[in-house]
């Protein structure tokens, strides 16, 4: 064993034997991703190779990339819904996959307003756990003496539901919480958080995120890294922790618990880990009662050597607020990953947000790039197969769509990612995230498209008809200057009748009808996880689109060619619309939403 001393890696001197390891797989793996990407193929293909799936294809038992390529069909979501309504409904053959399929991983991308339903098998869980298990040892080249201290992650479940022939459909994060990979994960000094288990199992979301918060301020000198999943979700922490300190503090004055903790298992976790400390609790009570709450984690938190939380894609609009209750911390992306697969990890943690880049993992699955043009929009058809290029393949500074093949079967299946080549580390590319395929509007998991926004649009429009008024333009705007972000949508009215005109109540209204016919995901995020504010309609002056038009035609775009862009955030433009302003609305309600799928 040689704690301590440094063993040397390509990537950097490891700190222990472990991380060697570790290291040394990340090495192998990428020196040879050809290889391994042909034999991750071949034992899909082998394992699969009588599925009905792919059975229809007439593959006839073949592993070889060739046959696989000229045979089997690029696919989405949309094309599988037949397969995967079957599994859904309880057929047990083997449609997709020889290896049963275990559950559902329900993803926060949707299909007809649902989230999309992702078969997976139980082996997929040491997959995910092994990429997991790399991320430490990238961590520990780049920040020393990680073992010392504790992450404060804020990490949770949420609901889950059986389909109509009795699998679980949940999250992936809930899966893996919820699995004995991670309850009765060995000890590793690199990786304590400070969260007991009962905490972030508790499926009650209030509670769990008292807890934690309550047993990260009890240690907090311990911390040396802070997170969550995604960027927003510890923003949401932050806002927890401004309405909740008063709370927080006197639980800390007393050693008592809140009493809106009522989960028995957590309460008991709690009475042990909860201890007068009228000391902490007074300072934890000076630091949130200042007004200003600028670099207010690294005052309560003063240990804390960097944020882990994805801030790349959707994600980075969060940085500048993430700067200013940090303080500035370095913020740590650290891996890439979704529903239908694992995809890699990024081996240099510690870099800018705007430089960082993923290396895929060729063991996770069989992937594929569809060549993506920035400046097209990107159709393709059957009628005209592309070109899928390889993994070692792909060319620096181009731009691709994702396309897997996983063992849980799903077969040349389109992620919906753009990813940009930006180097290799070995034989295998590291990526750029660009953005998710049509997505206009995110604030937290939620993903709007155009056609979701217009189909939200037209229902609000419902309730103007009796006054005679329709929605001459629109825009959008993903507001996440506010905690939780919310959506903001411009509206310029035509009113026919001026003495018959909406009244405030109904504008209102409108922002809940446009609510109610968003999808799922952006629903649950409002009504359970309070990771979504009320929906706001700015009415803006007449004429305003016209001038947002001149403005676009003056910084070059064609006229004949020029669109009402769907959703804007380029700060000139902004602020053009800001001050046109005539009247805002936000929604009075929540929006319906239950756990129970519709479909
Ligand atoms: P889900 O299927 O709900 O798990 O969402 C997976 C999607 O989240 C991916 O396909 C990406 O679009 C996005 N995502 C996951 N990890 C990252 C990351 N590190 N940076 C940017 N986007 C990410």
């Amino acid at each position: 064993m040689a704690v301590g001393s440094a063993i040397s890696s390509p990537l950097g001197p490891a700190s222990c034997d472990k991380d060697a390891k570790a290291l040394q797989f990340v090495e192998e793996t990428t020196r040879n991703a050809d290889l391994v990407q042909e034999r991750v193929l071949a034992e899909i293909l082998a394992r699969n190779a009588n599925t009905e799936y792919l059975k229809r294809f007439n593959l006839n038992g073949a592993t070889d990339r060739d046959s696989f390529k000229s045979k089997l069909p690029m696919i989405t979501y949309e094309d599988l819904q037949p397969e995967i309504q079957r599994i859904a409904n309880g057929d047990r053959s083997p449609i997709l996959s020889a290896h049963p399929i275990s559950e559902f991983l329900t993803s926060s991308g949707t299909s007809a307003g649902e989230r999309k339903l992702m078969p997976t098998i139980q082996e997929e869980l040491d997959r995910r756990q092994l990429l997991y298990s790399l991320l430490m040892p990238v961590m520990n080249l780049y920040v020393p003496g990680l073992d010392k201290g504790k992450g404060l992650y804020f990490l949770f479940v949420k609901s889950e539901t059986k389909t109509p022939g009795g699998l679980l459909a949940r999250p992936v994060l809930t899966s893996y919480y919820k699995s004995e990979h991670f309850k009765t994960r060995p000890y590793d000094p690199y990786n304590v958080y400070t969260s007991p288990n009962e905490a972030i199992l508790c499926p009650d979301s209030f509670q769990s995120m008292y807890t934690q918060m309550l047993c990260g301020l009890i240690q907090r000198n311990q911390v040396l890294r802070l997170g969550a999943v995604f960027a927003s979700g510890l923003l949401r922490a932050i806002r927890f922790l401004q309405l909740n300190w008063t709370q927080l503090v006197h639980d800390l004055k007393t050693g008592t618990l809140n009493p809106r903790i009522t989960d028995p298992v957590l309460k008991e976790t709690m009475t042990r880990i909860l201890k007068p400390d009228p000391e902490m609790s007074n300072f934890i009570s000076r630091e949130c009662s200042k007004e200003d709450w600028e670099g207010i984690l690294t005052r309560i938190w003063p240990n804390t050597k960097y944020l882990d939380v994805i801030v790349t894609g959707a994600m980075a609009q969060y940085i500048p607020t993430l700067d200013y209750y940090s303080g500035g911390l370095p913020l740590a992306c650290t891996m890439y990953a979704s529903s239908e697969c694992y995809f890699g990890l990024n081996l240099n943690p510690m870099c800018k947000p705007s430089e960082v880049s993923y290396t895929i993992m060729p063991n996770m699955a069989y992937f594929e790039f569809l060549p993506h043009d920035p400046n097209s929009a990107g159709c393709t058809t059957r009628d005209s197969p592309p070109k899928l290029v390889d993994l070692v393949d792909v060319e620096v500074g181009k731009e691709y769509e994702l396309v897997i093949t996983t063992y849980a079967g799903l077969c040349r299946y389109r992620v919906g990612d753009i990813l940009r080549v930006t180097g290799f580390h070995n034989s295998a590319p590291q990526f750029h995230f660009v953005r998710r395929k049509n997505v206009l509007l995110s604030i937290d998991s939620d993903k709007t498209d155009e056609a979701e926004l217009q189909k939200a649009v037209e229902n609000a429009l419902q309730l103007l008809k009796e006054f005679n008024t329709s929605v001459v333009e629109y825009t959008s705007y993903a507001d996440t200057k506010t905690i939780p972000g919310h959506y903001v949508i411009y509206w310029e009215l035509l009113v026919k009748d001026s003495a018959n005109s909406p009244s405030e109540e109904v504008l209102s209204r409108c922002c809940l009808a446009m609510e109610e016919s968003l999808n799922s995901v952006y629903r649950q995020g409002r009504v359970a996880d309070n990771s979504i504010g009320p929906l706001e309609i700015r009415v803006v002056k007449n004429g305003t689109f016209e001038e947002l038009m001149d403005y676009a035609i003056s910084r070059g775009a064609s006229i004949n060619q020029y669109k009402v862009p769907r959703c804007v955030n380029f700060t000139p433009i902004m602020e053009l619309l800001d001050s046109r302003v005539i009247s805002t609305h936000f929604s009075p309600a929540l929006p319906r939403w239950t756990p129970e799928r519709k479909r």
